[in-house]
């Protein structure tokens, strides 16, 4: 039986943090479908069609990932997808509390659908999307933080701004 398992996220825009978390899952998962929250609880910045197709570009030439969208109930989602497994990043502990209480609601809502938790690697575990956005918009360097697309498409959307 393949294995499946859901990488869910806002993307807003994706990150080399999320791009090392999606590796990771395809060396422990047959399959991983990456789940671009249409509505995600944080209000996104991108909407989803641009925060979708970046992540749809860069995960461009992984094996064995699928990318796609999706609006409510994740369980759902990862159901549909036939997955068996949600593998969330986990930063610092400041992520602990949201991740721990979203797994259990998870957990309680599909029992038979695992939370797993990846730690974020050292040269990402700072980084994060709103982050990112800010440097972009102040014209300071992405390089190492984002994959090349997604630098080019912020500095191209904050020089035209
Ligand atoms: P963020 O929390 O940055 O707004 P998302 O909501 O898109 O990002 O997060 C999707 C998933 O990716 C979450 O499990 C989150 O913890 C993880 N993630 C985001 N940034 C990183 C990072 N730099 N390193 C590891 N995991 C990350």
């Amino acid at each position: 039986m393949l294995r499946t398992a859901i990488c869910p996220g806002a993307f807003d825009p994706i990150t080399n943090g999320h791009l090392d978390i999606i590796k990771r899952a395809t060396a422990l998962f047959d399959r991983v479908v990456v789940g671009v929250a249409a509505t995600p609880i944080k209000k996104t910045y991108f909407p989803l069609e641009k925060r979708l197709k970046l992540v749809q570009i860069v995960c461009h030439d992984l094996e064995n990932v699928t990318v796609k969208p999706f609006s409510g109930l994740l369980v759902d989602f990862a159901r549909q997808e036939g997955a068996t497994a949600i593998i969330r990043g986990l930063r610092a502990v400041a992520d602990f509390d949201f991740e721990l209480q979203m797994a259990l609601m998870n957990k309680k809502l599909a029992g038979d659908i695992e939370t797993i938790f990846l730690m974020a690697a050292t040269e990402y575990s700072y980084l994060n999307s709103n982050l990112v956005r800010q440097v972009a918009m102040v014209g300071g360097c992405l390089k190492g933080l984002v994959p090349p697309v997604v630098e080019q498409v912020l500095e191209q959307h904050y020089r035209l701004r």
